[in-house]
């Protein structure tokens, strides 16, 4: 069975020798040795000013929407995981959808100005398939009516845009480090924020509001990772050239074997140092898309319709129709993409998508 994501499993022995650092300590949480290695070596392998990592990637998108979205409308894309849009709603804003651009997959940034009322208090918007969103122009919007700006770059971890870390945009910018991820500590998250005063709320908010044993700076919940977790991201990271090395391979293969003839790709934003996350296909229609998914499905093989329905759709978010992200969720499906998939099956799986579309 192949199935769209494969989580990365080190060896048992070098996880072994991370518990044993644990088992002498007598530290299994709050903030142990362990995290603060953690978070010291993702600060310089992924050169961001700096991070707090947190127990999924889900609680620092409601964390900032908590300080920054002042239960007002936030402006936020259709076509992302339903965190993003139910974050919004659980933290009591009104999600604002615009529609997406249909090359890059990212928010329409010249649909993001029209949508903007006197109630709007943020822009949520995803890096989707570690696809920049066009953070020039958001920058620019955000700055002349005053909004925040959070990026839910859950898929972008490794990303680089003109140089620099994805996470170093927007206001703040989170990421997931769950187990089907590309880097993963089974579950796991992290927060990135350059302003310090924000960075400091971020902090106390993800610790129950403390400042100390028993004062607070304000209202918080936890969001701890424990330091098994952080064992495993310490394993994990040590492989990363590995992970990020076979999901290259496994990309370019499906780009030379597959015929784009009558399909289509996402396309990357210019300036993007990208980080092979997904491999997204897009089909002229529905019905083909579904044709190639029994057949890869009856050879074992389970791509998964990312992102499908679109996030406005859904029936508790009620958004207004969004054409573009409706049609392109209706048509995209994500092919098996991981560290290691082997040759014979990625030739089975370009071959039953050649032979399904012609
Ligand atoms: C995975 C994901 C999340 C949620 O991350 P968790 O770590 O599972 O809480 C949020 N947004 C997007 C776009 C995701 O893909």
């Amino acid at each position: 069975m192949t199935n769209v994501t494969k989580t990365y499993f080190p060896d048992i022995n070098e996880y072994i020798i991370q518990l044993n650092r644990i088992w002498a300590n007598q530290w299994l949480t709050n903030r142990g040795e362990l995290v603060l290695e953690l978070e010291n070596r993702l600060k310089s392998f992924l050169k961001t000013d700096n991070i707090i990592v947190m127990n999924n990637g889900t609680i620092p998108i409601q964390i900032a929407l908590k300080l920054l979205g002042n239960n007002g409308e936030v402006i936020t894309t259709p076509f992302s995981y339903i965190a993003t849009t139910s974050s919004i709603i659980w933290e009591n804003c009104k999600p604002i959808f615009v529609d997406i651009d249909k090359d890059h997959l990212t928010i329409d940034e010249d649909k993001i100005e029209e949508a903007i009322t006197n109630k709007t208090t943020a822009i949520l918007a995803t890096h989707v398939f570690g696809n920049p969103c066009n953070v020039a122009v958001i920058e620019r919007i955000a700055q002349k009516y005053s909004l925040k700006v959070i990026y839910d770059a859950a898929h972008s971890f490794g990303v680089k845009y003109l140089g620099e870390s994805i996470f170093n945009y927007g206001d703040v910018s989170t990421c997931s480090f769950h187990a089907t991820k590309i880097f993963h500590t089974g579950e796991g998250g992290a927060v990135f924020c350059k302003n310090e005063e924000l960075r400091n709320k971020l902090y106390y908010s993800h610790n129950f509001g403390h400042n100390g044993p028993s004062s607070f700076f304000g209202l918080g919940i936890n969001a701890k990772i424990s330091e098994l977790q952080a064992a495993m991201g310490i394993v994990v990271l040590d492989h990363i050239d590995e992970i990020f090395n076979g999901r290259k391979d496994i990309v370019a293969f499906y780009d030379e074997n597959i015929k784009f003839d009558k399909l289509s790709k996402m396309k990357i934003r210019e300036g993007t140092e990208w980080n092979n996350s997904y491999y997204p296909i897009i089909f002229q229609s529905e019905k083909e898309l579904s044709n190639v998914q029994t057949k890869l499905n009856e050879i074992g093989i389970f791509p998964r319709r990312y992102f499908y329905p679109s996030l406005n759709t859904i029936e508790f978010v009620n958004g207004k129709s969004m054409k573009i992200s409706e049609s392109v969720s209706s048509r995209i499906l994500c092919l098996p993409l991981s560290h290691q998939i082997e040759d014979s099956i990625l030739e089975l799986i370009s071959s039953t998508i050649n032979n399904s579309i012609w």
